[in-house]
């Protein structure tokens, strides 16, 4: 038997293991599992080569784990390694400058220290207080080779037969490791990194039925237990596009997601192998108002292991809202996220899959026009955000960006433009865009301008102020204003502007009448010649206010939340309400009226609440 020391500088690895790399203990799994993949993959090569002429067989890793003996095996039926080979890989574990890595990766997680420094098979340490490794090499005559350690830097090896080629990793786990020998536990960490792994990796056994010919020839039903597969080593995204079909990518979709109900709304297959290396399917999803909870679903592979699913900086924001998965060896997952946001690679995958996602868009808007309009309800939240927060995205989405009118028809902004113009425009020569936030909530007033004959799109989302805000200042000469806002109902055709039926004199007399009903910190009186048929009074909100205050409301500008919101109460100089207030000789029935028509304005405006809505129903009564 050989015995020897690990070389490593520092008297004992098994501390130190455990102590910096201490935040994911669960990933010496996967480690392992990558290694043994490794070493089968490596065979598969060696034998379409034509340098291994051997019996494949059933190229498999097996996990198991004895509770009983504390022990948990990781088995594969790869190259295996010779007695000099165990010296070279496993025991000159190329740390001499142990101490230095300590300093500089004190207090980093542990994914961005293993792999990084070639640790990959001493992060078992961290569970497992001694490790002993079984392996036989390939290659002809070769004998099998006992290794093990306890986490001190003496190791042994020696000769111990082993009938099969490959490799055994036995961790006798740790006492205060033991959550590694629950079946539960392992089997979930399986799921987790190795679902999609490219060889088969069994875990515990499973019972199949399967139909049987008896003694007579008759067809029986028989339970067997055969070996349980836990993963699909040929997920979809590992498949060429043509290889598969509308269904395979719904049931990928399930597979990836067993506890979502929704269906995705279409999908992206991914596959680039120049200038970087990357595969993949992002899905649509449809996006929920609340759309925060959606994040970070997209999985990242590196060759098919899982990696993580946070993809923060190496996806663009808004591209988080999508699901799926991205498999790519070329993005550097043992370094740090600031280090990811900067590196050169990333930022090429990040625009890369950025204009898939647009080249998918805008082919769905030239070729199935109708298909793009019914799932942009679904789509819109995900598109305006693209829009708002990503520049070369706006570039691309503003030709196939909609815009949907309350009567549910869909425009891009060329087509909206010239279906409005020119009776929507300003005195700026701005066309304007009337829109309303909430077709119920402003009902009457969507109401009052389609009878003057102007559109109204719908803008419901939580970022539609800030999308709008971008609008303005990507268009030329267009402005948005609320269907509310106080220039919304004084719009165009300022030559027919109607005369008022009101003198000067009239009004001075009527506004402290009216003003003594309003908090003049919020309210302020307007006349306005209107048409005979509207309301007598309206409540308007200064369009940039309120969209201020509406953006500050989603985050940013948390100053303007505070200000008081103001509004403007607009008087029809022109109804016959108006005119009659100032005939009434009763100064007490003036006042209820004048009341009862500024709370029949703030109820159009669902501003009329509380106590106020309270007495207004009594005095509504009081009238009969
Ligand atoms: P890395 O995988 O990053 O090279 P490891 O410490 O995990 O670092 O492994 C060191 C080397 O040991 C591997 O590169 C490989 O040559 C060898 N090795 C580890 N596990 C196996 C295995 N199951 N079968 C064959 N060789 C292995």
């Amino acid at each position: 038997m050989q015995k020897g020391k690990i070389n490593v500088q520092t008297e004992n690895i098994f501390p130190i293991i455990k102590k910096f790399l201490y935040s994911d203990h669960e990933i010496f799994l996967r480690e392992l599992i990558s290694n043994a993949v490794d070493a089968i993959q490596k065979l598969k090569t060696m034998a379409s080569l034509g340098d291994f002429k051997g019996e494949l067989g059933e190229l498999r890793i097996e996990v198991k784990v004895d509770k009983k003996a504390k022990t948990l095996t990781v088995s594969d039926n790869g190259i295996g390694m010779t007695a000099e080979e165990v010296d070279k890989y496993i025991n000159q574990i190329a740390f001499s400058s142990a101490e230095e890595w300590i300093s500089k990766y004190k207090g980093k997680d542990a994914n961005q220290v293993i792999g990084h420094f070639g640790l990959g098979f001493y992060s078992s340490f961290m569970v497992a207080s001694k490790v002993e490794l079984f392996t036989k090499s390939y290659k002809k005559s070769s004998k099998g080779i006992k290794w093990a350690c306890d986490g001190t830097p003496d190791f042994t090896l020696e000769e111990k037969s082993k009938k099969t080629r490959g490799t055994d990793v036995v961790l006798h786990i740790a006492d205060d490791s033991a959550e590694f020998l629950e079946e539960g536990r392992i089997h979930g960490l399986l799921k987790k990194y190795c679902q999609f792994l490219p060889v088969e990796i069994v875990f515990g056994a499973e019972e199949e039925t399967v139909q049987e010919k008896d003694d007579k020839g008759k067809e029986k039903e028989v339970k067997v237990t055969k070996p349980r597969i836990i993963n699909n080593t040929k997920p979809a995204w590992t498949q060429h596009p043509t290889e598969l079909k509308e269904e395979n990518y719904k049931s990928f979709y399930r597979e990836l997601y067993p506890m979502s109900f929704d269906e995705p709304l279409f999908n992206i297959h991914l596959n680039v192998d120049y200038p970087f290396n990357l595969t993949g399917i992002l899905y649509f999803p449809k996006v929920k108002q609340n759309f925060e909870v959606q994040r970070d679903k997209i999985q990242l592979y590196c060759n098919q292991v899982f990696v993580t699913d946070s993809v923060e900086g190496i996806v663009p924001d808004f591209l988080t809202l999508l699901h799926g998965v991205i498999d790519s060896p070329d993005i550097p997952l043992n370094v740090s996220r600031s280090f990811l946001q900067s590196d050169s690679n990333v930022k090429k995958i990040s625009s890369h899959i950025t204009k898939k996602v647009a080249d998918k868009l805008e082919d769905l808007f030239n070729e199935k026009r109708e298909e793009f309009e019914s799932k942009w309800d679904d789509i819109k939240i995900f598109i305006e955000y693209g829009m708002i927060s990503d520049d070369k995205f706006r570039e691309r989405a503003i030709k196939f960006c909609l815009l949907k009118n309350t009567d549910g028809k869909y425009f891009t902004l060329d087509e909206y433009r010239d279906h409005i113009k020119p009776q929507q425009t300003d005195k700026d020569k701005k066309v304007v865009h009337i829109y309303a936030t909430d077709k119920e909530e402003q009902h009457a007033f969507i109401e009052a301008s389609k009878e003057k004959g102007y559109d109204v799109l719908v803008l419901d989302t939580p970022i539609d102020s800030h999308f709008v805000n971008m609008l303005e200042s990507e268009l030329e000469n267009v402005s948005f204003v609320r269907v509310d806002a106080e220039v919304a109902d004084k719009l165009i055709n300022k030559d027919d502007e109607l005369p008022s039926k009101l003198s000067q004199e009239q009004k001075d007399k009527l506004k402290p009448i009216i003003e003594k009903h309003l908090d003049a910190q919020q309210y302020q009186i307007a006349f306005e010649n209107l048409s005979e048929s509207e309301h007598p009074m309206m409540i308007t909100q200064p369009e940039f206010m309120r969209r201020m205050k509406d953006m500050s409301a989603l985050g940013g500008m948390s100053y303007m939340g505070n200000l008081p919101d103001s509004y403007m109460v607009v008087v029809n100089s022109n109804h016959k309400l108006i005119s009659k207030l100032l005939d009434l000789e009763n100064e007490e029935l003036r006042d209820k009226q004048v009341k009862q028509l500024i709370d029949l304005a703030l109820l159009a405006k669902n501003l009329l609440k509380g106590e106020n809505l309270t007495r207004f129903v009594q005095r509504s009564v009081d009238l009969f």
